[in-house]
């Protein structure tokens, strides 16, 4: 870690204050957010999902706020990968549950960008999937763009987005006819699953399922 990353632990966080409830507390292995806290997630039950254009039907497993918050930012952000372990272990029954329903005849899930991969060391939808031992391919990729999205017009930006994913060549043949479940850690307004299945769907996929960490209010 870099002098400014030190810099900002000691003057914020530290891995033994738990963030969602700020007490010190030895961390077992996970760090960041303590056993109590991690011990109040639960799934979330709402009593009807609404359509999603492309998508033949998706699952949430929380709301994103509380303690999952919290754990999905100290992976992301503060790289607390052994977190990725307790997470899956609180998801478990809720996506093999969903997984018995829709059985999805591939896995796959949303990539980050490379280098944003490449900044983290690991992809923690990828990490996610092997913690949980669900088989899974490398199905699809991000197209690289040459300037961040925010310097493209409105309209523009919307084909940017649209153009976003795109599936591995060697993996065409495979998807074809196919009901895919895909995974991704957060679900804003859903058009970037509405985009990831919509490529999956122009290369032939038979239906798109989706399995969301969380949902942002
Ligand atoms: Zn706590």
């Amino acid at each position: 870690m870099g002098i400014l990353g030190r810099l900002l632990d000691s003057l914020y966080i530290t891995e033994d204050t738990c963030t969602n409830c700020g007490k010190t507390f030895e961390p077992s292995g996970q760090g960041f957010v303590c056993d109590e806290c991690i011990g109040e997630i639960k799934p979330y039950h709402p009593l009807e999902y609404e359509e999603k254009p492309f998508i033949a039907g998706y699952r949430i497993f929380s709301l994103y706020e509380g303690v999952m918050k919290e754990v999905i930012k100290a992976i992301k952000f503060r790289r607390a990968l052994p977190l990725v372990e307790v997470l899956a272990g609180r998801i478990r029954g809720h996506i093999n549950e969903y997984l018995q329903e829709i059985e999805p005849q591939i896995i796959t899930f949303v990539p980050v960008h490379f280098w944003r991969r490449w900044g983290r060391g690991f992809d923690q939808n990828e990490e996610l999937l092997k913690s949980l031992k669900i088989p899974f391919l490398r199905v699809l990729e991000r197209r690289k763009y040459a300037r961040p999205l925010a310097r493209y017009g409105k309209s523009e930006r919307q084909k940017v987005v649209e153009d976003a994913f795109r599936v591995k060549e060697h993996f065409l043949d495979l998807v074809e006819g196919k009901r895919i479940l895909v995974l991704d850690d957060l679900m804003t307004t859903g058009s970037t699953a509405q985009s990831v299945a919509r490529t999956l769907l122009e290369v032939g996929a038979d239906s798109v399922y989706f399995y969301f960490l969380a949902k942002e209010l």
